[in-house]
């Protein structure tokens, strides 16, 4: 199974595939890393991002879009799963004008609960100590 990021570049993203960086990991396959957004709109926000650079998903073929969304329904289903979350939303920024804010394409997960008033732009939350590592195992356990 190929681990690597295809880049050697300076991208955060792709850091976080070389496991240059830490990150509390979800998921993995040969082409995809699922892993918790580090200021999450909702406990259990997740990211899934493609393992080839890309910097839109645009910049990615039909075949490695596909293989994507597949690993972006697998979180989803875990991440509700765990979380105990009625419904979720998928959010994917293309481009800066769009508010895409780390230039390595992405899709975003966050579980929604009642009466959470979500505004993922302005209301970020925080994982207490410990809990993001112990969430990040529950929820890659939930992955089928
Ligand atoms: P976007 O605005 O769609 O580009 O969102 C980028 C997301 O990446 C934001 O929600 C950030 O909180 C998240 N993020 C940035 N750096 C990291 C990191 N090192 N680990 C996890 N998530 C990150
Ligand atoms: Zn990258």
């Amino acid at each position: 199974m190929k681990q690597e990021c295809e880049t050697k570049g300076d991208c955060i993203f792709c850091k976080i595939i070389r496991k240059e960086i830490p990150a509390h990991l979800l998921y993995e396959n040969s082409h995809a890393l699922s892993f918790l957004d580090i200021n999450p709109a909702n406990k259990g926000h997740a990211l899934i991002i493609p393992k080839k650079h890309a910097e839109t998903t645009l910049d990615l073929n039909e075949k490695e879009l596909k293989e994507l969304i597949v690993v972006v329904m697998k979180v989803a289903k875990a991440v509700k799963k765990t979380m105990g979350s009625q419904a979720f939303n998928i959010i994917q920024n293309d481009g800066k004008l769009a508010g895409q804010l780390v230039m390595h394409a992405h899709f975003h997960v966050v579980p929604r609960f009642e009466n959470d008033c979500l505004d993922y732009r302005t209301k970020r939350t925080q994982y207490a100590h410990g809990e993001a590592s112990e969430l990040a195992k529950q929820i890659s356990e939930a992955v089928e």
